[in-house]
């Protein structure tokens, strides 16, 4: 009996070792780096996606992943010939004729003269709720989302969909997927970069999961296409108020005629997204709650605690997000008004001035 007894704890630490030496393998040769999609016609830009690729080392401490995050920065920086990011903006505007309307859709069929083109598409690693249902979405230069999402003129990327909240707060039972989004390829290191930064932190500590359904950075106007769907009911957070401080949510049923209503946006001439040079994390339009989560425009006080927003709604970015924006440069919500006393929670950019 006792023989038998020490051969079993043997068998089982083997088992147990061999199962150990699997998930520290699988956690270093999963390919969780942000790459280009389209890596044959902008070789320059796909290296330097490569070049910066973050750390994936045995229990990295948060201290290490920011030291090596702020190092990939500069070292992405430097590849790319770029100091404030808003230099970004200006050279990307001196490509087109002065006085030129400005479109994402001009803009990136364009090359820089290096010889990349300017729009590329770059896919990320994402963490996105057990059941999320991927939804193609669409782009073009239209004045309405609705030309778009009935006319699907040409695919762009894709976002993630999910109906209750109690999935969209599930962290435990998240998983690891990609998101695609096309952006202007002077940009794309760095975006490639927050991002990925963002699923790390997840990789290493479950509380700190960010999922990321929806990520939108160079267009002018896009949509899901309205034959996604027929009518939807989901749910989503709604407030007491519309501006004010209180955290008392309830969830609320909301029936939309179709998943474009929820998934659509467009952008206004001067925006840094038809320059490909933004990035709206998780927008959606959730019409008939009062400041709903997550909501990207709002003059709410509420949404300045983060950590309390991101609790209600993990959609909604906690504060390390924009910190960690910030270091890249980015212009951060906090740091201007959007018309009417807004602020839009969902942006980043390269800033205008
Ligand atoms: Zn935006």
């Amino acid at each position: 009996m006792r023989f038998r007894s020490a051969l079993t704890s043997l068998v089982l630490a083997i088992i147990l070792t061999a199962a150990w030496m699997a998930g520290a393998l699988s956690a270093e040769s999963l390919p969780f780096h942000p790459a280009l999609l389209d890596a044959a016609r902008a070789p320059r830009t796909a290296r330097i996606v490569r070049q910066v690729a973050l750390t994936y080392a045995p229990q990295m401490s948060e201290k290490d992943r920011e030291i090596d995050f702020i190092q990939k920065i500069a070292l992405a920086k430097r590849l790319l010939g770029v100091g404030r990011l808003v230099g970004l903006r200006h050279e990307t505007l001196n490509l087109l004729a002065p006085g030129q309307g400005v479109s994402w859709e001009d803009v990136r069929r364009r090359r820089w003269p290096g010889g990349d083109p300017v729009g590329v598409t770059l896919e990320v690693p994402v963490w996105v709720p057990a059941r999320a249902r991927r939804l193609k979405t669409y782009c073009g230069f239209e004045k309405k989302w609705q030309a778009v999402a009935l006319g699907t003129p040409r695919p762009s990327g894709y976002v993630w969909f999910v109906g209750t909240m109690r999935e969209v707060n599930d962290k435990a039972h998240y998983r690891p997927a990609t998101i695609q989004v096309e952006v202007n390829s002077k940009f794309a290191p760095l975006a490639g970069l927050l991002m990925e930064y963002i699923f790390r932190e997840g990789w290493y500590d479950n509380s700190r999961r960010v999922p990321l359904l929806s990520l939108r950075m160079g267009e002018d106007t896009y949509a899901v296409s309205a034959a996604a769907s027929g009518p939807i009911t989901v749910e989503c957070l709604t407030f007491p108020d519309r501006d004010g401080a209180s955290l008392a949510a309830t969830v609320a049923q909301c029936t939309y005629a179709s998943l474009a209503e929820i998934y659509h946006g467009g952008h206004a001439p001067q925006s840094n997204h038809r320059l490909g040079l933004a990035i709206d994390f998780n927008d959606s339009n959730y019409r008939g709650v009062v400041d709903g989560t997550p909501n990207p425009i709002s003059p709410a006080i509420r949404q300045y605690n983060r950590s309390a927003m991101h609790k209600l709604d993990a959609r909604q970015l906690p504060a390390w997000v924009f910190t960690a924006a910030s270091w890249m440069g980015c212009r951060i919500p906090q740091s201007w008004t959007y018309p009417g006393s807004n602020t839009d929670w969902e942006h980043v950019d390269v800033g205008t001035k």
